[in-house]
């Protein structure tokens, strides 16, 4: 394969560890090619689009504020980037008959968060109430691919509910897409007083995240309802422990970092780029380097 010319838009972009992430995986299967950092924003977003086509560009990553924006210059979208409304990896794709580009946007927030969740989680979700913390746009994936391995139920705990009514309308449109018969249901985070109905609690909001790393997006006390066969999962990965996957630990529960998703949605990304499969050994090789990295500068 030529050399690869990937990288990521999105603004601001100071702390993505998208370079580091994508060099170890060119590196781990010995191919040439570099992944840029275009900080652009949302008045350049169609210009620098083209010229980046232009430039050769294999792929980009997009993310904040783009991830929605950009989905009305794609050629064509695949069928999760049109369920969940948001484009997180553009391949550009040049045409054998005229030599032409075509723009092609998929999501792999979505695979991503799905392959991060260990084989027993997986496997349960037909038989899992689940309740996720926030309906902003990572708690739109974490729906999407939840919907789709058809989790029995879904509860959105959140601040504003008259604020977040859309979450559970599109999702119920996801539903009647894939026919799923997933339970969709919306709660004011404050009126949350018991967990014990739950098989597992997802955090999307960004609380508990750099610098704020002593909040807690729901009382601490409230993880000693839930059962102990519960489990955690909190998408941020800084701090890779935050407060809620502390205390949840302190109580004996299953606890996930972010970490995982944030490589899986790379690797499904650099996998429609390359046309190659990442082997496990290399995913655990770029989880350890990224690992390192978080521990050894904690602030982005
Ligand atoms: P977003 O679209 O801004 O959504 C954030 C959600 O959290 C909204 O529902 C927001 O409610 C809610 N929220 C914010 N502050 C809150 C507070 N103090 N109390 C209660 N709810 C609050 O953000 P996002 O893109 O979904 O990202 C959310 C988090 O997930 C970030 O920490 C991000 O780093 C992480 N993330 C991780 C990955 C990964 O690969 N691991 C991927 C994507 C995102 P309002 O609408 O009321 O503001």
């Amino acid at each position: 394969m030529s050399f690869l010319k990937l990288g990521i838009i999105g603004y601001p972009l100071t702390h993505s560890l998208s370079p580091l992430l994508h060099a170890e995986l060119m590196r781990g299967l010995g191919l040439a090619g570099e992944y840029a950092k275009y900080e652009l924003p949302p008045e350049q977003l169609v210009t620098r689009l083209r010229e980046l086509e232009q430039q050769g560009l294999r792929g980009l990553n997009v993310t904040i504020p783009h991830k929605v924006a950009v989905m009305q210059e794609m050629d064509w979208l695949s069928p999760q980037a049109e369920l969940a409304g948001a484009v997180n990896t553009i391949v550009f794709e040049t045409q054998a008959d005229n030599g032409g580009i075509k723009r092609r946007g998929h999501n792999t927030d979505i695979a991503g968060f799905m392959r991060s969740l260990p084989p027993q989680v997986r496997e349960a979700l037909p038989h899992s109430h689940l309740l996720i913390l926030g309906a902003g746009g990572s708690a739109r994936a974490v729906m999407t691919g939840l919907i789709e391995a058809r989790t029995q139920a879904i509860t959105f705990a959140v601040r504003n509910p008259a604020k977040a009514l859309s979450i559970t309308s599109d999702g119920q449109l996801i539903k009647t897409t894939l026919n799923s018969p997933t339970r969709l249901n919306l709660v004011a985070l404050e009126t949350v007083d018991d967990l014990s109905g739950f098989a597992g609690l997802i955090n999307t909001t960004p609380v508990g995240m750099y610098p704020q790393i002593e909040t807690c997006p729901l009382r601490p006390a409230l993880l000693d309802s839930l059962p102990e066969s519960g489990w955690v999962y909190d998408l941020i990965y800084r701090p890779l422990e935050t407060q809620l996957l502390q205390q949840a630990s302190q109580r004996n529960r299953l606890s996930l970092n972010g970490l995982d998703m944030l490589i899986y949605q790379g690797i499904c990304a650099f996998e429609l780029w390359s046309g190659r499969p990442v082997p496990d050994p290399l995913v655990n090789a770029v989880r350890h380097s990224l690992q390192q990295q978080l521990e050894a500068s904690p602030s982005p």
